[in-house]
């Protein structure tokens, strides 16, 4: 039975990329989660797609809470006007408080923060750490060349989850969002 979805964690580039439709897919997803009900959990941070999803959120009357570290609170790159700001010590502190917080997992565009956090998490459900339901905004593609390695990982037998069935691959933000309620990934598979 799945747990119902409350607080959704995004992860995503602190930079805007190079193409305007991953900022507006950034407030899609921010603007349907908070209309929705659903609080986002995110990096705290104030640039890039951090922001956008953070600020659509704000405006569409939603609950955000941001984790970021002391260090990059520091360099004045947080968010101040959400609702909760976490500070940690570490990044790993970050990470792990992020996906405490969190029912679920999203990835957007981004750079190697955003791979690192989604991989861990991935790497954690393979592992059974956790059973939440994660998912890719594959918003012009970005995300087929990353599935397309999966799945050689997966034919190379390195893999003990089957990256098609648990991931939730949708281009739509809406879509996305209401597959995560419906999808259970991993259960714990350890080696033979
Ligand atoms: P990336 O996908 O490489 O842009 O990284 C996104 C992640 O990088 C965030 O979750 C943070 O861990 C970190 N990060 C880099 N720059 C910032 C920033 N300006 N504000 C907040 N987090 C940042």
């Amino acid at each position: 039975m799945p747990r119902p979805i409350e607080r959704v964690c995004v992860f995503c580039g602190a930079s805007n990329g190079g193409r305007a439709d991953y900022a507006q897919a950034a407030q899609l997803v921010g603007k349907t989660l908070a209309t929705r009900g659903i609080t986002l959990i995110y990096g705290g941070g104030r640039a890039g797609l951090m922001g956008a999803v953070a600020d659509a959120a704000l405006d569409a009357g939603g609950r955000v809470i941001g984790v970021i570290t002391k260090l990059l609170e520091g360099r004045e790159l947080a968010h101040t006007g959400i609702t909760k700001l976490h500070i940690t010590d570490t990044m790993h502190e970050r990470k792990a408080m992020m996906a405490e917080l969190a029912d679920a997992f999203i990835g957007l565009p981004g750079g190697l923060g955003t791979l690192d956090e989604l991989f861990e998490i991935l790497a954690w459900a393979q592992l059974g750490i956790h059973g939440k339901p994660v998912g890719l905004l594959n918003i012009c593609g970005y995300y087929d060349s990353l599935m397309t390695f999966l799945d050689h990982v997966e034919r190379e037998s390195f893999l003990r989850l089957t990256p098609r069935t648990e991931i939730v691959l949708e281009a739509d933000a809406a879509r996305l969002i209401d597959a995560l309620g419906t999808v259970g990934v991993a259960h714990a598979r350890f080696p033979k």
